[in-house]
């Protein structure tokens, strides 16, 4: 509880200039370039980070949206968060996820894509649950606990397929009756081939979810 609350009143040095205060200082902040509106599988520039019509056959993500390169300061932040448990490191990647996205109304909530749960007691929290409550706090909709990730339990003898399989479902919509209707967005810290967002997408949409886009703060290929 003590290193909790440290961790707060401490202040941190600004992973950029150095300066003493924030994990990264509004000016650096501020300074960080974010990826431009465009298509996520072929970087086509597109209008809102649309998927275009041509990759639109290769997943069910409809919308996706990129804040930065995995590279540089990004990924020193979600080292922080991941790997070194900074919580503090949620506040600068919610606050330019935030700033991406478009004006949310009430129809629309926020869910994170879950950590496996072994990580999550391994770290003390879930990172992605973090970023997500505080961009929904940011931009004035609520954030659902709506997702959970069933740990892999591999079959023996599954066949490849089955295997294939087992790793696409491995997201259960835990609160249907809560996101049925809604036009969600799932909230998730690194992409790398959209694997996961695209079985979250899915399901979701089994739940009865109208419309469900995704917003992540870097991508690595
Ligand atoms: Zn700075
Ligand atoms: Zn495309």
């Amino acid at each position: 509880m003590i290193t909790y609350l440290l961790q707060f009143i401490a202040p941190d040095d600004c992973i950029q200039c150095g300066s003493e205060g924030l994990l990264l200082c509004e000016w650096c902040r501020l300074s960080l370039e974010t990826v431009p509106s465009r298509c996520f599988y072929c970087q086509k520039v597109t209008n809102d980070y649309d998927i275009c019509d041509k990759c639109k056959n290769k997943s069910s993500i409809r919308k996706l949206y990129v804040a930065n390169e995995y590279k540089n300061e990004p990924k020193e932040l979600v080292a922080a968060l991941k790997f070194k448990s900074k919580r503090q490191a949620s506040i600068p990647i919610s606050r330019i996820m935030a700033e991406q996205l478009p004006y949310l109304d009430k129809e629309t909530v926020l869910v994170n894509l879950p950590t496996a749960p072994k990580r999550v007691r391994q770290r003390g929290f879930d990172h992605t649950k973090l970023i997500a409550k505080a961009i929904a706090k940011q931009k004035g909709v609520k954030y659902i606990n709506a997702l959970s990730k069933t740990d892999n339990k591999r079959q023996v003898g599954a066949t490849r397929k089955q295997r294939l399989n087992q790793t696409v479902n491995s997201y259960r919509v835990t609160v249907p009756r809560k996101v049925a209707g809604k036009n969600v967005i799932i909230i998730d810290d690194v992409v790398t081939t959209g694997a996961s967002i695209d079985s979250a997408v899915k399901i979701l949409k089994k739940a009865g979810v109208k419309q469900v886009y995704a917003a992540v703060f870097a991508y690595t290929k």
